[in-house]
């Protein structure tokens, strides 16, 4: 078969026109501001980025093209702000009453939030309000913490007092991908605050209209000035310039792992603390004794949501011999119906359109390519309707390991399909990747499922479900090259502070 990603295969899915009726003007239209210490600003250049909604190919409001002028004019007011008493002096339960009313204007704007990003960078509804009440749970869970962070008396000497302080890092810089913007924010905010750090936020050029507006609700919460600074901006630019900058203290990164590799370089040539949440392809292991409709959808929901998207996007579908042919027929089924790609703001919508045209042009090569390296195409391999980003849920089998389209992460709605054929074969490919974000485990038999999720190389691993989050006390993070440190649990807090040690001679 050849794939023409180019050609519509379906109608275009109807705009919503109802639903756009309610689209804050924020995202609309008009030219955003920037953030620094307490100031709305345009970028020094005065340049702008231009923003499109995926669904309509509309543009958007525009954001400014911030540089390394003002990613420094940024660092100075973290840094102000760092020292000033009005944060640095701030008791414990006060900063966790600030992190409960951060939770509280993220839960009185959740769909505004929500409706920014899904018209910003196409996500259904569905999963932008999903993280809208994560990132709310997430910052109160944090809010408990400034109040337990505690260094401990030690025991050396009789005549001497030992102790260790926990002490914030200084400004930390947080760079993000566009794919999740209020998903992936809070679990770095939210501990860099809780630990007393001031933060300067560089988010994706693409999609950073939310996290403007997000600003703008935390000017109403008693966080004072220049705690939290946003710069819009390019990543070579503005986000070089973060990762590069002498007074920043830690750099708290998510997005691909080239450029993680890239952005770990640069900080090394000033010492910063460095976690990277990275790119993944990981594995969804179906065995035959699993409830094989329920793996269908989980693992439709694993590499669809999002329209895969989404880092811990499960690609590589492992799937037992001798069902093989009954899973695929199961999986091609749910594919073609509960998910049809539809407008992002369209309820009931679980695939929405990519992102930008650039990840549209990206994932129309690799459908190209797969059917050049011989993969059979099972369903879908074309571009849904004539208008906006939207590919077809695309199904490919007959792939072996070596092909690029298996190896490589595709970040949009492409899965691989391969099989096994025990769970010592299935261990083996689930882990033959450089990658080691996630898995998804689909088995009855309870010792399958614990020996496969202790051998699995990965951060996270679900049991006949996919794609579970907790909202700050589980860690979360990658093996291999998917990452370094973790987000989330006890570990987390590590990351955003540093041990004092004191001696006192009595
Ligand atoms: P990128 O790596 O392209 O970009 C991520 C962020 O880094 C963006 O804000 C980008 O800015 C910025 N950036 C780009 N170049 C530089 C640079 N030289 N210095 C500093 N910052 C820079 O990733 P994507 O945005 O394409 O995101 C998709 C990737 O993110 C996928 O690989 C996905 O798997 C991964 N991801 C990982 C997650 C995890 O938790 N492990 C979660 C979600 C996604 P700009 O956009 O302006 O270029």
């Amino acid at each position: 078969m050849s794939v023409q990603p180019l050609d519509a295969v379906a109608t275009t899915p109807p705009i919503a026109e109802e639903a756009r009726r309610d689209v804050p003007g924020f995202v609309l239209s008009g030219d955003r501001r920037m953030w620094i210490g307490g100031t709305w600003v345009a970028a020094s250049s005065g340049l702008t980025l231009s923003n499109t909604d995926p669904v309509t190919e509309e543009p958007l409001a525009t954001v400014p093209r911030g540089d390394a002028a003002d990613v420094d004019a940024a660092v100075r007011a973290a840094k102000k702000a760092f020292a000033d008493p009005a944060w640095a002096a701030m008791t414990p339960d006060r900063r966790g009453r600030v992190l409960h009313q951060i939770a509280d204007v993220i839960e009185q704007h959740a769909e505004e939030l929500a409706t920014i990003d899904s018209v910003n960078m196409g996500a259904p509804r569905m999963i932008t309000r999903n993280m809208l009440a994560e990132a709310s749970e997430i910052f109160r869970y944090y809010a408990g913490w400034p109040t337990k962070l505690f260094g401990t008396q030690v025991p050396t000497r009789d005549n001497r007092l030992a102790y260790t302080r926990r002490e914030p890092l200084g400004v930390v810089g947080i760079i993000w991908g566009w794919n999740g913007p209020m998903g992936q924010l809070p679990g770095k905010l939210a501990p860099a605050l809780a630990a007393g750090n001031t933060v300067v936020l560089k988010p994706a050029e693409t999609a950073s209209l939310s996290t403007l507006r997000l600003a703008e609700l935390l000017s109403y919460t008693d966080l004072p000035e220049g705690v939290v600074n946003v710069v819009t901006g390019r990543g070579d630019e503005a986000g070089q310039a973060l990762v590069a900058h002498p007074d920043v203290t830690k750099i708290a990164f998510t997005g691909s792992t080239a450029t993680g590799k890239h952005v770990q370089r640069t900080a090394t040539e000033t010492l910063k603390h460095v976690t990277l949440e990275l790119g993944g392809k990981s594995p969804s292991v179906v065995f035959a004794d699993a409830n094989l409709e329920q793996a269908a959808r989980g693992v439709a929901a694993g590499f669809l949501g999002n329209a895969g998207q989404a880092c811990v996007s499960t690609t590589r579908i492992l799937v037992q011999e001798s069902v093989r042919e009954e899973f695929t027929a199961l999986l091609k089924k749910a594919m073609t119906t509960v998910f049809t790609p539809a407008d992002s703001l369209s309820s009931g919508t679980v695939v929405g359109p990519l992102s930008t045209k650039a990840q549209f042009d990206r994932v129309s090569s690799y459908l190209e390519l797969a059917v050049r390296e011989g993969a059979n195409v099972v369903t879908g391999g074309t571009r849904y309707g004539d208008h906006g980003y939207f590919i077809a849920p695309t199904l490919l089998d007959d792939v072996h390991p070596d092909m690029r389209v298996v190896r490589e992460e595709i970040f949009g709605p492409v899965g691989a399909l391969m099989t096994f054929t025990d769970v010592d074969d299935a261990i083996a490919k689930a882990n033959d990747t450089e990658y080691g974000l996630a898995a998804s485990i689909w088995t009855t038999d309870l010792s399958t499922a614990h020996r496969v999720a202790a051998a699995v190389q990965a951060g996270t691993v679900w049991v006949n479900t996919w794609g579970e989050m907790s909202t700050g006390s589980l860690p979360f993070g990658g093996y291999k090259q998917s990452g370094l440190g973790r987000e989330g649990g006890l570990e987390v807090l590590d990351a955003y502070t540093q041990s004092k040690a004191v001696v006192v001679a009595l």
